[in-house]
């Protein structure tokens, strides 16, 4: 215990759903220690999110739970099923969006799309995070906070005991969903479409086997003249949820669902939207929330870090709002450890604003544009992005920033995956490698340090790789194909990565290509120090 403060932790993170538990769980993954405190009393008890995209499962994957996650996975949804648009479920499917969740995606990494729910999915987060030294803290509510140019301190409160403690932490993360106070209380704004719908959730229960059993469907977009919105299934088909955005006329319809909402209007809308005017339907809960597609000005304040809906609100078509929320506690969490060990300067913080900021706002524009398609075709579209291939916002996302070495001025934000090939400031490919005989993605040698990875005849960056990590103190670790039990059967890795035999790629320890050299030319310690340098902010 510090002098006048109860509790003393590294990073404190205020917020324990699916992205504050992700953040611990990953700061928990590079050695660092956290407390999480959250307001419930324990784990989502709502679905809410399901759809887990590829590079959500990858960054599982790199923290053991990847294998968890889909057997759960299995239990609770038809794999691979897919996003189908219908006037009513017994009406069956007039649009398909994808029509597998999973087909033409598969060679593209060493994991699969799943659907979790978010109910399934924590208890997992929790277990894995405080397996990783986190503690969590639920029905513990953060009062206050305050920061200084060594810390924050924050006064958290159990809601039952009404027992207060003090918290100092170096750094806070608030991962405290869309309504976050933190965010206010910093003055942060939220800029984009603001809200468009005031939307609900019906959770009920009925039997829907003969309308499921044999197909694809695990998303059903409703789009029935008298309402719009979506349904989701779960195996055995005996419940679900519909989300009602907008009611009424399509082309001039209500958006105001949730004033003077009652379970009978539930029923008659399940029924409508199962089409269907006589099936039995319980009623078991009903949501109230706001469509929005809004991103924070700023995703940091000094010493505060801002994640998750807390730093970017979309709807749900797409299903990215929670898998958003991972990638930028996958973003921050290594840069949080190489700063805490003096390893790297205090400015590599700055890159996850830089890196994160546009990429989550391409993924509001996106649903956005999405749920205009997909569900409330009558808004403006002036102010409307043309959407974007599905992969691009998943895999293909690009970060520019001081972290990254860039080739040339212009990367783009955005790139079809298949195309990246190892391109600085992109996610690096995955590709099949033979170790110690058995099958290895290029993804499964990422996973914690900083690698160096270089094609067979790179042998010069990797000895000037070991001297400059020396020097600079930072874990890396050193691979070269043909040597350390790898082998690239195929013969196909250096094209993959864009490099020449010669060459090496430089990926950092969440999985982006930070700098490459396609070939042997400039080879040398200097070299190496000097990039290592601008990476890691640091000055000499
Ligand atoms: C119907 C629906 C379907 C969706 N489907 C998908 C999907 O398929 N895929 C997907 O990726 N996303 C989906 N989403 C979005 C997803 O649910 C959210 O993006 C995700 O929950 C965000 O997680 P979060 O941890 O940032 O915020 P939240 O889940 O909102 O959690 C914030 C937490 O902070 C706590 N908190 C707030 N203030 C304090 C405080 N002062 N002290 C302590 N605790 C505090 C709250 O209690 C809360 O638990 C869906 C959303 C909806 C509504």
């Amino acid at each position: 215990m510090s002098r006048g403060h109860d509790i003393e932790v590294p990073v404190l993170i205020v917020g324990g759903s699916m992205v504050g538990m992700s953040t611990a769980l990953l700061l928990g993954h590079h050695g660092v220690r956290s407390l999480v405190v959250e307001h419930h009393r324990g784990t989502a008890i709502h679905p809410r999110a399901a759809s887990v995209t590829q590079r959500t499962m990858e960054i599982f994957r790199s923290v053991g739970i990847e294998q968890t996650v889909r057997t759960k996975s299995e239990a609770q949804f038809v794999q691979d099923a897919g996003v189908v648009g219908a006037e009513t479920l017994a009406g069956g499917a007039t649009a398909h969006y994808i029509a597998n969740f999973n087909d033409g995606i598969r060679d593209l990494s060493p994991t699969v799309r799943v659907f979790l729910s978010q109910n399934a999915l924590e208890p997992t987060l929790k277990e894995s995070a405080e397996s990783h030294g986190a503690e969590m803290r639920f029905a513990t509510e953060c009062v206050s906070i305050e920061q200084d140019a060594a810390g924050v301190s924050a006064v958290i409160r159990h809601r039952d005991s009404g027992e207060s403690q003090t918290v100092r932490a170096q750094y806070l993360i608030a991962a405290d969903g869309a309504h976050s106070r933190i965010r206010q209380q910093l003055g942060v704004r939220m800029l984009g479409h603001g809200s468009f719908s005031k939307s609900v959730t019906i959770y009920f229960r009925a039997n829907l086997r003969s309308f499921l059993e044999g197909k694809l469907w695990a998303v059903v977009y409703a789009n029935h003249p008298q309402l719009r919105g979506f349904f989701r299934f779960e195996k055995p088909f005996e419940s679900a949820f519909l989300v009602v955005n907008t009611t009424g006329d399509a082309a001039r319809p209500n958006v105001n669902v949730s004033d003077g909402f009652t379970t009978e209007s539930a029923l008659e809308m399940v029924r409508t939207a199962i089409g269907v005017a006589d099936i039995p339907v319980t009623i078991e809960n009903v949501m109230h929330w706001r469509a929005t597609a809004d991103t924070a000005e700023r995703f940091r304040v000094g010493r505060i870090f801002i994640a998750g809906d807390a730093a970017h609100v979309m709807p749900p078509t797409g299903g990215w709002g929670g898998n958003t929320g991972v990638q930028d506690a996958h973003n921050l969490a290594w840069k949080f450890a190489l700063v805490l060990q003096g390893i790297a300067s205090e400015s590599l913080l700055s890159t996850y604003e830089a890196e994160r900021h546009p990429v989550a706002e391409l993924t509001v524009e996106q649903a956005y544009t999405r749920y205009v398609l997909r569900t409330d075709p009558s808004m403006p579209r002036g102010n409307m992005q043309a959407p974007v291939n599905d992969l691009d916002i998943e895999l293909g996302y690009v970060y520019r920033s001081p972290g990254v070495i860039a080739e040339g001025a212009d990367t783009p934000l955005h790139l079809n995956p298949r195309e990246s090939r190892g391109l600085p400031g992109t996610r690096a490919p995955h590709y099949w490698l033979q170790r110690d005989g058995q099958q290895v993605s290029t993804l499964d040698l990422f996973a914690r340090n900083f690698t160096l990875l270089a094609a067979t005849d790179g042998q010069p960056w990797c000895e000037s790789a070991i001297r400059a990590a020396k020097d600079s103190g930072l874990p890396l670790t050193v691979l070269r194909l043909g040597l350390n039990g790898l082998r690239d059967a195929q013969g196909g890795f250096a094209a993959a990565y864009g490099l020449e035999p010669s060459g090496c790629v430089l990926v950092r320890p969440d999985g982006f290509v930070a700098w490459r050299a396609i070939n042997s030319t400039g080879a040398s310690a200097a070299r190496l120090s000097e990039v290592l340098r601008s990476i890691l902010s640091r000055n000499s």
